[in-house]
């Protein structure tokens, strides 16, 4: 990889994790998770509206590194109005891409989520980024985690 484009990445990286989107507490979601990763203290929940199979709108709060961060905040900006299987499609290729490398991937259907693709070289790394995606798999799929609003 050019050092050019790892600089891009790196300011990806770091402006999302500085800025994050979609920060903050969905009050009319109807999905619910919340994700913990130990071993770094990255500790999310994610809020998600779902209607039908679209994900209408999607949010997260928590606290953790600038990787998971900036990836929670990737993530949600990639899935928003996208349906389940879209966005769990783009997990597989997102999964691929962290865990066997860019080389295994078309980093043009990445987008910008591309730019976590630095972190397939550090075991301990790949947890913060899958973190939020697998916390978003769980609000898909559980639906007795459905948050009731009063
Ligand atoms: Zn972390």
């Amino acid at each position: 990889m050019s050092s050019e484009l790892d600089d891009l990445y790196q300011e990806v990286i770091l402006e999302h994790g500085r800025r994050p989107r979609n920060y903050r507490k969905l009050e009319d979601a109807n999905r619910h998770a919340e994700g913990m990763n130990p071993l770094c203290g990255d500790h999310f929940n994610l809020y998600m509206k779902l209607d039908g199979d679209r994900i209408e709108d999607i949010a997260f709060e928590g606290s953790g590194c600038a990787i998971s961060k900036a990836s929670a905040s990737l993530m949600t900006s990639a899935v928003k109005g996208k349906t389940v299987a879209e966005a769990e499609e783009l997990f597989g290729r997102f999964h691929t891409l962290v865990t066997e490398g860019p080389e295994k991937v078309r980093l043009s259907e990445l987008g910008k989520l591309a730019a976590l693709s630095g972190v397939c070289e550090f075991p301990t790394r790949v947890k913060c980024a899958s973190l939020v995606w697998h916390t978003m798999k769980n609000a898909l799929e559980h639906q007795r985690e459905v948050v009731t609003t009063e």
